[in-house]
């Protein structure tokens, strides 16, 4: 993809990296990874882990390895697993070698396990989950030692190898570490790192019983990896004692360094993938790839660049403290993009028809204007213009005054790349409705000003038999509440936009758009910008996605409230 227009970026983790380069820690290299989980489709919070990881890897000589976090088979799903290489992919990012699964350490991670019964180090543990709950105590309170911690290395051996053979039942037993019940910090108290789980795996099928507890799986797997910098979300930090005990304890590759950064959270947005999820399950939306759905698939429907989501990721910054970045950041960073990048067509959203009186009737001229005013580069297109055309209703007015810079009966307006039209008359249906405007052109007002004249108002318009036939779907922000999912008293679905979705299914668009390809977004002139759908339509039936309008609006709104 062509770059981002920024410069190198340099956070604290970027610091980190150089400073161990500068010593020759790792003998220079630098590997990171990305570890999603498939339990979901990826949306902006993992878009901003997959710059992060990418972008240190990339500009620091190293690779960034993609590895499938698949530790809970019951979550997880092929679906979800194409997804995401697709989005990263899309992103612009490609990861080292072949796709990694954690589910392919899974005997690694075994005889890791072994090795720490064997070194004393961990213990098959017989409480049920209310007495383990019991026995761990409380922030405030140590907890007491399970009795089954002084267990016999051979009896460990002997009890897990029979976890693994499925001769107990969910929940009879687990693995143990066997760290410290008094540790003030809960992660420590002897966390379980092995469960029965009878249940089939996406990748492993029937192989397995017994599945890896996250904490043990994640440091390890990274170890295999040959990773240097894992870097990971906040709510880890806490974790990272635990991370570095398994690798200290046990004799593994290398021991890479867990690095911890704020997540990013997203106001009038909802990241959680249990929330997104839901909103898929119970059809609020239409799919993870929903056009209003913060995923990347959804992002990508609505018309978004790669290159819009990699600036913004880069603007918020990598810091140590919670934050929650404006969407209209976001918004900003996509309207300055295709600002720049997307070709300029005329869509009328809402048709009223226009006759030009003088024009010869079966006349066409093909009239042509740049696919962008500022970037000659990128060419020109043709506008046929014809006897009967369309504007949009709200282009026009029986009377107005001078603030209404469009077209008023009686009065003038340009209409764009084309001629200066008058408005001589208006015809209305029974229910006095106007349903045509009857006009006339002056033919000398190609591409000049009239003699005399200055015509201010600039509306668009289409050619009625040229134009193409659309549905319009006017898509806008999925909450109208900053913070959905942090009320107390109310579910985050309560703050649903009601008008996040409006159809228009009978819009007119410039026939150039015959040629449109999903996803790629044009600006139409004076609307905003839009691409075709990639899910829905046809040929004979168009559906286009409105991806932003050209201006903020809520921004509008909220001043006007404050
Ligand atoms: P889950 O609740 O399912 O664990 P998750 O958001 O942590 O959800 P993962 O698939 O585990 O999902 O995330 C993959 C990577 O993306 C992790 O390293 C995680 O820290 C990172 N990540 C997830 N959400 C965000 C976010 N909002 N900002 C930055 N990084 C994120
Ligand atoms: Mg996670």
């Amino acid at each position: 993809m062509d770059h981002q227009e920024t410069t190198r970026p340099n956070n604290f983790i970027q610091q980190i990296i150089s400073e161990d380069l500068k010593n020759n820690k790792n003998n220079g290299q630098v590997h990171t990874r990305f570890p999603p989980e498939p339990n979901g489709f990826l949306h902006i919070g993992h878009a901003k882990s997959i710059c992060l990881n990418f972008t240190l890897a990339e500009q620091n000589s190293g690779v960034c390895n993609l590895r499938f976090d698949d530790t809970n088979p019951e979550k997880e799903s092929q679906e979800f697993i194409d997804a995401i290489q697709e989005d990263i992919r899309w992103l612009g990012f490609q990861w080292e070698g072949e796709v990694r699964y954690t589910s392919s350490y899974f005997q690694a991670l075994y005889d890791y396990a072994v090795e720490l019964i064997q070194k004393g180090k961990a213990y098959v543990c017989s409480l049920n989950a209310e007495q383990a709950r019991e026995y761990r105590g409380t922030l405030t309170e140590p907890g007491k030692n399970s009795p089954y911690r002084e267990r016999s290395v051979e009896e460990n051996l002997d009890l897990f190898e029979r976890m693994r053979r499925g001769e107990f039942a969910e929940g009879e037993h687990a693995l143990r570490a066997k760290i410290d019940m008094a540790s003030p910090n809960m992660n420590m108290r002897d966390p379980i790192i092995y469960r029965i789980r009878k249940v089939d795996h996406h990748q492993t099928g029937d192989e397995w019983c017994v599945y890896p507890m996250y904490d043990f799986a994640h440091g390890l797997s990274d170890a295999i990896e040959g990773i240097t910098h894992s870097i990971c979300t906040l709510e880890f930090e806490d974790h990272r004692p635990l991370y570095d005990w398994f690798l200290d304890q046990l004799d593994v590759p290398c021991h890479p360094q867990q690095i911890e950064f704020a997540r990013l959270n997203v106001n009038y947005t909802v990241t959680s993938k249990r929330k997104l999820k839901q909103l898929v399950d119970e059809q609020v939306v239409d799919g993870w790839d929903d056009p209003r759905m913060p995923t990347i698939a959804g992002m990508r429907r609505r018309g978004f660049t790669p290159r819009a989501i990699r600036n913004f990721c880069e603007a918020t910054g990598v810091t140590k403290s919670e934050g929650v970045v404006d969407v209209g950041m976001l918004e900003h960073a996509l309207r300055d993009d295709l600002n720049k990048h997307a070709p300029r067509a005329m869509g009328v959203l809402h048709p009223l028809k226009v006759v030009i009186t003088n024009y010869p009737e079966d006349q066409v001229e093909q009239l042509t204007a740049p696919v962008h005013p500022q970037d000659e580069s990128m060419g020109t297109r043709t506008l046929p213009f014809a006897r009967e055309l369309f504007i949009d209703v709200e282009d026009f007015k029986e009377q107005a005054n001078k603030k209404f810079k469009r077209l008023v009966l009686g009065k003038e307006v340009r209409l764009r790349n084309a001629y200066v039209i008058r408005c001589d008359d208006v015809i209305k249906n029974q229910a006095g409705e106007i349903i045509e405007l009857r006009c006339s052109y002056d033919p000398e007002t190609l591409g000049k000003d009239p003699e005399g004249r200055k015509v201010k108002g600039v509306i668009h318009w289409v050619s009625a038999e040229h134009s193409l036939s659309a549905e319009v779907r006017l898509y806008d922000r999925l909450f109208d509440e900053a913070s959905p999912d942090s009320n107390k008293e109310r579910d985050f679905k309560a703050f649903l936009n009601k008008s996040s979705l409006q159809v228009l299914a009978e819009c007119r668009l410039e026939a150039s758009l015959a040629e449109a390809k999903p996803g790629q977004a044009y600006q139409f002139e004076r609307e905003g910008y839009f691409c075709l759908d990639s899910k829905e339509g046809s040929k004979d039936h168009l559906v286009f996605n409105r991806t932003i309008t050209l201006r903020d609006t809520w921004a509008k709104i909220a001043n006007e409230a404050g």
